[in-house]
């Protein structure tokens, strides 16, 4: 496979010295050797701490969309530990679309997540938006998360390549699947291999939910990389009282696990309250994805 890859590249590179014009080398589809199954058919296991991406079981990782102060992320991070929560998050960097909007903590988030990871033992989930950042975030974080928005920052993805930490890779509100795993690629072609996809729902003509969550991707992209992708469906959805059956959806369908806003006063949350669960409605979708999880032997 490396190796096709490589005459591939030399090909191209013939071609260009010899004065072809550029459309000559791109004229064939690209292809994703690192994060196909042709290149590997076994599925990855994503490691985060303890905890494991893309094995038997399901992982769920819960938490506000933003860090907001000490109390919040250590009320909360004990809630979703207690209703079985494998792993914590909370951004500290925020893309928001109105630069108006609440931006997040920056560094002091980043050290109330790490006193949230001390408080429960949960391995702890965060944004980096600027890679200029990622020394910081990886200091805090085990696990990065690269946001929609920065789905298709090649120069991101490839500083990520060089990173020591797990990458969760979500999938941008207009990226095909095709891009998504071109995006991984660039991870993995720098270096890091422990990626895992998120599908979070993308942009279509529909308005009564935020965005539309794509289901059929998991389908898609089970068959065509062996990479661990999971479902967030607090932003696909953006309301509250969806999330819950999404998120029974995803594991139906046979997503390696959720990623699911939590607060414990979504009416006073300075990020995303309309779709965050109360740690009771948490705990409630726990249970019911438990039992859902026993005949399709995905354990919590
Ligand atoms: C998030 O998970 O905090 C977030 C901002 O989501 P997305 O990048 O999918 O919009
Ligand atoms: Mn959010």
């Amino acid at each position: 496979m490396i190796a096709a890859r490589v005459e591939r590249m030399e090909i191209a590179e013939a071609v260009m010295a010899a004065g072809a014009a550029p459309q000559a080398c791109v004229r064939s589809k690209p292809k994703c050797n690192l994060v196909s199954r042709e290149s590997q058919d076994q599925d990855t296991v994503v490691r985060v701490g303890d905890v494991t991406i893309g094995g038997p079981r399901f992982a769920v990782i819960a938490g506000p969309c933003s860090v907001e102060s000490a109390e919040q992320m250590v009320a909360t991070a004990t809630a979703v530990k207690a209703a079985g929560a494998s792993l914590l998050r909370g951004g500290a960097f925020k893309p928001r679309t109105s630069p108006y909007s609440f931006q997040g903590m920056g560094e002091e988030g980043l050290k109330l997540l790490a006193i949230a990871r001390e408080a429960t033992g949960l391995p702890v989930v965060t944004e980096v938006m600027d890679s200029g950042d990622i020394p910081l975030v990886e200091e805090y974080a085990d696990m990065i998360q690269v946001g929609a928005r920065n789905v298709q920052n090649f120069s991101l993805l490839k500083k990520l390549g060089r990173v020591k930490r797990p990458i969760l890779l979500k999938r941008g509100l207009m990226t095909t699947l095709d891009e998504l795993l071109m995006s991984a690629e660039y991870i993995l072609a720098s270096g890091n291999s422990q990626v895992v996809l998120c599908e979070r729902g993308i942009r279509t003509f529909e308005t009564a939910t935020r965005n539309t969550l794509d289901l059929s991707a998991i389908c898609v992209l089970k068959e065509r990389t062996h990479l661990p992708i999971i479902v967030d469906p607090s932003h696909a959805v953006g309301r509250r009282r969806f999330v819950a059956p999404m998120a029974r959806g995803a594991m139906a369908v046979g997503a390696d696990g959720v990623m699911v806003e939590v607060h414990c006063s979504p009416e006073t949350a300075l990020c995303d309250g309309e779709q965050s669960l109360t740690p009771e409605e948490f705990a409630a979708m726990m249970a019911e994805l438990a039992v859902m999880g026993r005949p399709l032997h995905r354990e919590l």
